[in-house]
């Protein structure tokens, strides 16, 4: 499959001399794999020049320099906590060598009174006496060239020092084949980048610090290249989605308009310009693949289901997904109603659905009685099978990657496809993973809504805090109280809920109740059922009511160290408390002291409620990775391009594969052989399977 040239590329780097288990299980996690590319991909966090050799009387301290001197005398320590020092010289001045924790025996037989040597190491000025603590180099003078002028520093791990690093990508540079050129010529020449081999070298291999800025042309190269990798994989995603004939879907409308009469409210203008966009691709002969934005509660429920109305009156069935089985009962709660009084039918298919109850579906499915299908992603597996699928919604669909949007595009007739979400990506991060989709946005919230009042308060005041909310619940009113879930330490997290619940249940008693991640369904289906009928009042959370979940009546939320959790997640959090045409309050703790980055966060959300506006100040404070405040979102995958800098590069590079897509679709050109070679490279192997298929 993979071309051979790329094979060194993908070696092993337990192949390196050095690289020995133990070193190879610390390299792994460092570098994210253990291929050589991982290793190239690994870059320099900065470099220790050693080219600087003045005489120690011009010597400038706080500088790495490099000395040739002559040791004068040693000076032992009289109590063991005290350092070692050796006072060497050159011609013009004297310098104190220290060592702590030393081997006296080893510092005589290497620095031997009378003796020349060359040292390199930071200098100091300690009580006006130059001095150089543990150099790192000390050689004689006729192995001076044994140290490296120029060394190249990494980011490191416990157990992984540079000097292996070095050694590794040494051992690795010159092995590498040079590769193609996959750059159109003009731009190369217009960019002035280096070719490919030629940046890795060079960004491993700096001579200056500019070398190693993000901006260098050698970074730029390669940030472009795995860009563009990106956006050729989905610009082919896309095309061949588009290929698969879609059908012409143009109901008559009766179903859509019964509905809309019956509705209590007139839809926004934003909900009608994106319905317009929706029928007129359900409309079209190609398949639709849309993304439809929307904060939360600007209404995307009805017109996903507007949607499906749309497929159902021209005959063929729909399918709506969520990412949790509590999202997937809402979805029911809100369309089993509409529907029983459209005479439609619609069904929820969970992983908890079994037995005869899930045959019996099936069956109806296949047989298309069933209109409509709700359910989680166990709406997809192999066995269900639909009489005629023609449309399907994803929901919140930052928890399905790319690749499953694919093969779930496979059920069905080319099935149009619309995936909404909620959450607010920025312009930039859209084309790095929704590339593959045109998208629509309700830019517009109904009118009437109330704006939440947002607190930013220290933890200290939580008792205040909690004594208000007291006063409150006794009014009537619902609230969450959030506690943070860091990945990392689920258990720890946990148990924090645990303290915060039972420590609340004294002041609340039985109007508090706590979910969580943990919880089996049945259980959180029925603290959640309490929670709506109004059973508790007060619901301590874990980051699980993150998505969806809708209870008009909740209007006060509480998060405590709102400082760990990212921007995009505390406005989804806040959302929650937003469905209402109440008043609400949203009291954000903190742990004192604030970082700079924290408080820039919290004060956003103090000051903003627009989603969009939320995500792009997110983007500039965290850079991409935190967008949405987990790695696993799918975002951001990048290793060589960093969105703070290289946003610009993106939008190059999409057009770029725009135009190279549209001119050689198959990738047949010589240019086309060699981007299929940088496809391979940054392991887009599926998107030249689908160049095949
Ligand atoms: P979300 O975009 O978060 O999924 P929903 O579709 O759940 O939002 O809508 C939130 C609430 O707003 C629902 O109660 C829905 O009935 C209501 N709603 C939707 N559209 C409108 C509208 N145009 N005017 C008033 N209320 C609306
Ligand atoms: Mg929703």
């Amino acid at each position: 499959m993979r071309p051979e040239i790329l094979f060194p590329y993908f070696a092993n780097i337990s192949q390196l001399a050095g690289v020995g288990e133990r070193t190879h299980k610390l390299l792994q996690n460092l570098l994210r794999g253990d291929k050589i590319a991982d290793l190239l991909w690994h870059f320099p966090s900065g470099m220790v020049n050693r080219n600087y050799s003045p005489k120690l009387i011009n010597a400038i301290p706080g500088n790495i320099c490099t000395l040739t001197v002559r040791i004068v005398e040693h000076i032992a320590p009289v109590k063991k906590s005290q350092p070692y020092k050796i006072i060497a010289e050159d011609e013009t001045a004297q310098i104190m060598l220290v060592f702590f924790k030393a081997y006296p025996e080893t510092l005589k037989r290497n620095l031997p009174a009378g003796a020349t040597r060359i040292i390199s190491g930071k200098i100091e000025k300690f009580n006006n006496l130059l001095q150089m603590s543990h150099p790192d180099y000390i050689l004689r003078p006729e192995d001076a060239d044994k140290m490296p002028k120029i060394e190249t520093v990494y980011p490191l791990t416990a157990g992984i020092t540079n000097k292996m690093l070095n050694k590794c990508l040494q051992q690795a540079l010159p092995k590498l084949p040079q590769l193609p050129e996959w750059l159109d010529a003009n731009f190369l020449k217009q960019q002035q980048y280096p070719p490919f081999n030629q940046a890795l070298a060079k960004i491993h291999q700096p001579r200056y610090e500019s070398d190693l800025q993000p901006y260098s042309k050698e970074r730029c190269r390669l940030a472009y290249d795995e860009l563009l990798a990106n956006q050729l994989s989905l610009g082919i995603a896309r095309e061949k989605l588009k290929k698969q004939c879609g059908r012409e879907i143009k109901g008559n409308g009766i179903l859509r308009k019964k509905t809309l009469d019956a509705l209590p409210f007139k839809l926004t203008s934003a909900q009608e310009n994106v319905l317009k966009e929706i029928f007129a691709d359900q409309a079209s002969p190609n398949r639709m693949l849309r993304l439809l934005q929307g904060d939360v509660g600007s209404g995307k429920t009805i017109v996903a289901f507007l949607t499906m109305l749309n497929a159902i009156e021209c005959g063929t069935q729909a399918a709506i997904m969520a990412p949790t089985e509590i999202l997937a009962k809402q979805h029911l709660e809100t369309i089993f109603p509409l529907c029983e009084s459209l005479g439609l039918r619609a069904e929820l298919l969970t992983g908890k659905v079994k037995g005869v109850k899930r045959k019996k579906i099936l069956e109806e499915l296949a047989a298309g009685q069933i209109n409509i299908l709700i359910g989680t992603h166990a709406l997809f597996v192999e066995d269900v099978e639909f009489a005629d699928l023609a449309c399907v919604v994803i929901d919140e669909q930052h928890r399905f990657g790319v690749h499953q949007r694919l093969s779930l595009s496979q059920k069905g007739k080319a099935a149009d496809i619309l995936v909404m979400t909620a959450t607010p990506i920025p312009r930039t991060l859209l084309l790095t993973s929704y590339g593959d989709m045109e998208y629509s946005k309700i830019d517009q919230v109904p009118e009437g809504r109330k704006p939440v009042n947002t607190l930013v308060m220290p933890l200290a005041k939580i008792s205040e805090v909690a004594a208000a909310l007291q006063r409150k619940i006794q009014e009537g009113v619902r609230g969450y109280w959030v506690c943070p879930l860091v990945e990392e330490s689920e258990k720890i997290d946990l148990a924090a809920a645990e303290e915060r619940f039972a420590a609340l249940q004294k002041i609340f008693g039985k109007d508090v109740g706590l979910i969580h991640g943990k919880m089996k369904e049945k259980e959180k289906d029925a603290v959640m059922e309490d929670f709506k009928t109004g059973k508790i009042k007060l619901l301590v959370a874990t980051t699980v009511i993150e998505v969806g979940v809708n209870v008009p009546e909740a209007t006060i939320m509480i998060i405590e160290h709102a400082e760990r959790f990212g921007l995009a997640q505390l406005h989804q959090l806040r959302g929650r408390i937003k469905r209402g045409f109440q008043a609400s309050t949203c009291i954000l703790l903190y742990n004192y002291p604030l970082s700079e980055n924290s408080r820039a966060r919290l004060d956003i959300m103090k000051h903003s409620e627009d989603g969009f506006e939320i995500a792009e100040k997110d983007l500039e404070l965290r850079g991409g990775g935190e967008i949405l405040g987990t790695r696993q979102s799918g975002f951001c995958e990048f290793r060589l391009a960093d969105m703070e800098y290289h946003k610009n590069l993106l939008l190059a590079a999409h057009r770029d594969a725009q135009l190279i897509l549209s001119t050689d679709p198959e990738l047949k050109t010589a240019r086309g052989q060699a981007l299929r070679i940088l496809l391979y490279l940054f392991e887009r192997d599926q998107a030249i399977q689908r160049l095949k298929a």
